[in-house]
């Protein structure tokens, strides 16, 4: 093969991306090499923090052989646990297959230590779609409201800081459990720091200290050197086809924190009197093991290509949140097309730039959990997986689409390039103006 067919730029035009594009995209490149760099050395950071914690609980090679059964005595999940403990300087961790999904691990962490006559107090809005039903907010079977367990929300101020006084007034005898959403899920908020995380949890406990601060941490893992439990939280909750199961985890979620959160938990998931102590890993280990190896690099890339984004569709007129410069605390990127037509060509674009699945075209859905049609784009290797390359956007306004993941930087870049090409192609944006090229 010839220089010229090898070039970069060559294979982009063979995979359907305009030399404009391509462009564009490289132009874009240059300004962000700085960044690029810091988020480098946050991955480094990380990576040797994983590794340390898997030392330091002496993973061995028994430990990615799993159990069937009960899962009496299986050493495999036992040291894991006690490296999400390590690495999230926590007392305690559950991570296990048998938790579905990060709603089931967000729900079993609330379910499991409130009780009847409890209040649950969100200090950051309104929370993650799903959990609207696993609260209550919507009614649903089994929610904690039909426990008796009640729910109060103070609102971000419209600068999206804390309503510190709001929070003071929410408090009551009754408040047993404030939950904190790190991300900004299908929002338009910024996306908490772990030091503002921080702040809010010490004017939390200074109210009330025996009140429990649970984290939800989706999407957040690794973005910073730090995680909400070193900075005061009592629980911190997350998903395994997410950030820590770094693409390869097939299923699970987690819980880490303080002992007796983390058991509660573990009581409910399993039964009274059994608790952590059963629970087989079947064949899931050498992924959770392989997968939190490599989640500090996927994160980075995943992180990378949200940056990317952000910048390639400002510089269009666009408004994305966070926006080009700001700093980042999870991997979403969102990007306000303000149509269902913008929104829907860029899941196609997304979904045409996936090593699985890149044939089909993704169509807005009813979903379970969400109240609007939901549009997603996912060619993944985990069904599901968005630490993979994905997209999605719920089909009302402001019509904004949530993007994030990609295993590698290369191939996140790519699946944005392909995003902006398919709505140059489809007419949702005009074409790239020559003062950007
Ligand atoms: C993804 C997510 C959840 C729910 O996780 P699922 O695995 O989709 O059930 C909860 N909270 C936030 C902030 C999320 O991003």
């Amino acid at each position: 093969m010839s220089a010229q067919t090898t070039a970069i730029s060559s294979i982009y035009k063979d995979m359907g991306i305009s030399e404009e594009v391509y462009r564009y995209g490289e132009k874009m490149l240059e300004k962000l090499d700085a960044r690029f760099r810091r988020i480098d050395e946050t991955a480094e950071y990380n990576q040797l923090k994983v590794v340390k914690a898997m030392q330091d609980n002496k993973v061995s090679e028994a430990c990615l052989l799993g159990t069937t059964g009960y899962g009496y005595n299986d050493i495999g999940r036992d040291t894991l646990e006690a490296v999400y403990a390590s690495l999230f300087h926590a007392e305690s961790a559950l991570v296990r297959p048998q938790i579905t999904c990060g709603t089931h691990a967000l729900a079993l962490a609330l379910m499991s230590n409130l009780r009847p006559g409890d209040e649950l107090l969100s200090v950051v809005g309104k929370p993650y779609d799903t959990l609207e039903e696993v609260i209550g907010i919507r009614d649903s079977k089994g929610s904690l409201k039909e426990y008796g367990i009640s729910y109060r929300q103070v609102d971000l101020l419209e600068d999206g800081s804390f309503d510190y006084e709001g929070i003071r007034q929410a408090i009551n005898e009754r408040t047993r459990l404030v939950t904190i959403q790190r991300s900004k899920g299908y929002q338009t908020r910024p996306t908490l720091s772990v030091e503002r995380i921080r702040q809010v949890i010490a004017f939390v406990k200074e109210i009330k200290p025996e009140i429990i601060c649970m984290v939800d941490n989706c999407y957040g893992e690794f973005v910073e050197r730090i995680e909400p439990t070193d900075v005061g939280a009592d629980m911190c909750v997350g998903s395994l086809i997410k950030n820590p199961g770094g693409g390869l985890a097939p299923i699970g979620g987690y819980i880490v924190g303080k002992k007796e959160c983390v058991e509660n938990a573990a009581y409910r998931l399993t039964s009274p009197g059994l608790g952590k102590e059963v629970g087989a890993s079947l064949s899931a280990l050498p992924s959770f093991y392989q997968g939190l190896f490599l989640a500090p690099t996927v994160t980075a890339g995943a992180l990378k290509g949200a940056i990317f984004a952000a910048n390639l569709y400002e510089n269009l007129g666009f408004k994305v949140v966070p926006d080009g410069s700001e700093s980042r605390h999870d991997i979403i990127q969102a990007v306000e097309f303000g149509t269902p037509e913008g929104v829907i060509a860029f899941c196609e674009g997304i979904q045409a730039a996936a090593p699985v699945d890149s044939f089909v075209v993704p169509e807005p859905w009813d979903m379970p959990g969400y109240d609007s049609q939901v549009i997603m784009a996912a060619g993944a290797f985990v069904s599901g997986s968005s630490i993979e390359l994905s997209a999605d956007g719920p089909i009302k306004p402001p019509y904004a689409v949530y993007f994030q993941g990609g295993l590698t930087w290369q191939h996140a870049k790519f699946g944005i390039l392909k995003s902006l090409q398919h709505c140059i192609d489809k007419g949702v944006i005009p074409g790239i103006p020559a003062h950007l090229l």
